[in-house]
């Protein structure tokens, strides 16, 4: 036992821990940076880096450790690339890391849900504010288990460095193990030193994952949990039920309460359909859509689609399923591409430049704000690791270019707008569907759009959780005088807000007119047949 203590604390064995260290943080400091470069290069548009990064990865994944530190101390001098043994371990080690550490970084960068990235871009966000604001910080919170694995697997791979003769840990245990055949005692101390070791990533690894908890209880509280947990009442029994915590209860009965929305303003009273479409005639038109085709492979899915709306027109989208509505609307803000056609959002071809030549990502997410096209989508798609007020703040200020203060009133007036100003710190997945929905209808009006594409909104959301939603996107109608163009089933509300309704069946405009007249007397069988079973439903 003594001997064993006396390994523990002996500096020739704890230098050796400081060799161990040292390898393993330049090797996964530099795995780190060529990780993110090599995914990166998987990620990009350019098939040659992609290919490039994975030639890359099958070398040196596909080959020992070991060998590659003998390369890196013994061949590079033969290039001219004269390395110090702990140099050329280190950075073997981190070529070595390099493709591990990569795959998990694309893996949880794929992971983000798509729908995270489609809002973004229809926010007007660059690739790269998407990459920065959206996805890095969702990533970053699933990815810290994996890395912490890599961690400890290269502390343990950095014994390897033996084999080049660097004095780390392992090299001095059995060279004191072979000096002085107590070999039980001091294998037991260096195996102690190297849990230690993987026992600090393990410690640091917790306290990341619980930093980067989105729902970890502010500092304050925690720390009055850490004291009460430290200093048990004296003598007072710990209660045996277990206690509801008190925001879990708060977002209880906010589920529970209606949330009202403020009244209408005095602008939504009945409408005059006559003079109100006689008014739109005489508008610019905001979205110009002629001869549109789309296809996915071989099949067709919009097959010369043409639909003029005017500025300020709400225009309902009908049709059965698989008729093409969504991908018609994804069209128009140019988050699909198509074959044939053109497209006009605010007279401007969104995302083509005069020839009709497409333009990069960066310069149609600009042109995308700079039009003013916002999307409400069916999944709600809100930022999930933002809470209700950031969703709407965090691109007024990326892509308007608002300050902090003016981004934040603008949200919580906005929040208001929608009955929801007593949620604004809530995450999107502590607020029910219906809330959700409504958030993010207040993100996409925010920076003022002037046209609004809703893809069916209401369809995801339980049946009693309607109503609200479209109550507000009812409201916008009335009171922002913004062009929308909504896909929904919803027949009654399609009736009651929208100005036309456009017919759709298998990606072909079939017939449209006046809401009114659709629904009551449609001319095409398909339009009829459509119509009869919705309002059987
Ligand atoms: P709707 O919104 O009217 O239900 P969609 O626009 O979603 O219809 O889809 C129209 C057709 O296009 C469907 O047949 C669907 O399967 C197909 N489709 C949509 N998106 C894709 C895609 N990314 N890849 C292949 N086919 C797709
Ligand atoms: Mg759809």
């Amino acid at each position: 036992m003594d001997l064993f203590l006396h390994y523990l604390r002996m500096p020739y064995l704890l230098d050796g821990v400081g060799y161990t260290l040292l390898i393993t943080v330049l090797g996964l400091l530099g795995g780190l940076v060529m990780g993110v470069v090599l995914a990166a290069m998987q990620l990009s548009r350019f098939r040659t880096l992609a290919i490039m990064a994975r030639a890359y990865s099958i070398i040196f994944r596909g080959t020992p450790l070991i060998l590659q530190m003998v390369f890196c101390y013994n061949a590079l001098p033969m290039i001219g690339i004269k390395l110090s043994a702990i140099t050329a371990a280190g950075l073997a080690l981190a070529l070595n890391e390099a493709p591990f550490i990569a795959e998990i970084l694309r893996s949880n960068v794929i992971g983000v849900d798509r729908g995270q990235v489609s809002a973004g871009q229809a926010l007007g966000m660059t690739p790269a504010a998407i990459m920065r604001r959206v996805i890095a910080p969702q990533a970053i919170r699933s990815m810290v288990p994996a890395l912490g694995n890599e961690s400890v697997s290269a502390l343990k791979n950095s014994s390897l460095a033996s084999v080049v003769a660097v004095q780390e840990l392992t090299l001095r245990s059995t060279q004191l193990a072979s000096a002085t055949f107590d070999f039980f005692s001091i294998f037991f101390a260096s195996g102690l030193m190297y849990l230690v070791l993987t026992g600090a990533i393990a410690v640091i690894q917790i306290v990341v994952e619980m930093l980067l908890d989105l729902d970890r209880p502010p500092p304050k509280e925690q720390l009055a949990r850490f004291l009460r947990a430290l200093l048990p009442g004296r003598g007072t029994p710990a209660p045996l039920a277990p206690v509801t915590p008190p925001d879990v209860a708060a977002e209880i009965l906010d589920e529970i309460a209606t949330d009202p929305l403020p009244p209408p303003s005095p602008r939504s009273g009945p409408i005059d359909r006559a003079a109100r479409a006689r008014r739109l005639a005489g508008n610019n038109a905001a979205v110009e859509v002629k001869q549109l085709r789309k296809s996915y492979g071989s099949q067709n899915v919009l097959d010369g689609i043409d639909l003029t709306v005017r500025a300020g027109e709400i225009v309902a989208l009908l049709g059965p399923s698989g008729s093409g509505k969504s991908t018609l609307l994804r069209c128009i803000n140019r988050l699909e591409g198509w074959q044939d056609g053109t497209i006009r959002v605010g007279g401007r071809f969104l995302g083509s430049d005069e020839d009709g030549r497409p333009l990069s990502p960066r310069v149609t997410a600009q042109m995308r704000a700079s039009v003013g096209v916002g999307m409400v989508f069916q999944q709600f798609n809100l930022f999930g690791h933002l809470t209700a007020r950031e969703n709407i703040a965090g691109p007024l200020r990326w892509v308007q270019g608002l300050s902090r203060l003016d981004a934040d009133r603008r949200a919580q007036e906005l929040l208001d707008r929608v009955g929801l100003a007593h949620r604004a710190d809530a995450l999107p997945r502590h607020l029910s569907g219906g809330q959700q929905q409504r958030v993010a209808i207040a993100r996409a009006v925010a920076p003022g759009p002037a046209v609004l594409l809703l893809d069916e909104p209401t369809s995801a959301l339980d049946p009693e959780l309607v109503g609200e939603v479209l109550e507000v996107i009812r409201r916008l109608a009335v009171e922002e005088g913004l062009a929308m163009i909504i896909s929904t089933h919803q027949l009654r509300f399609a009736g009651e807000v929208a100005d036309r309704i456009v017919f759709l069946a298998e990606g072909t405009v079939i017939e449209q007119g006046p809401a009114e007249q659709i629904l009551r007397a449609p001319s095409h069988p398909l339009t009829a047949r459509f119509l009869s079973t919705m309002n059987a439903e």
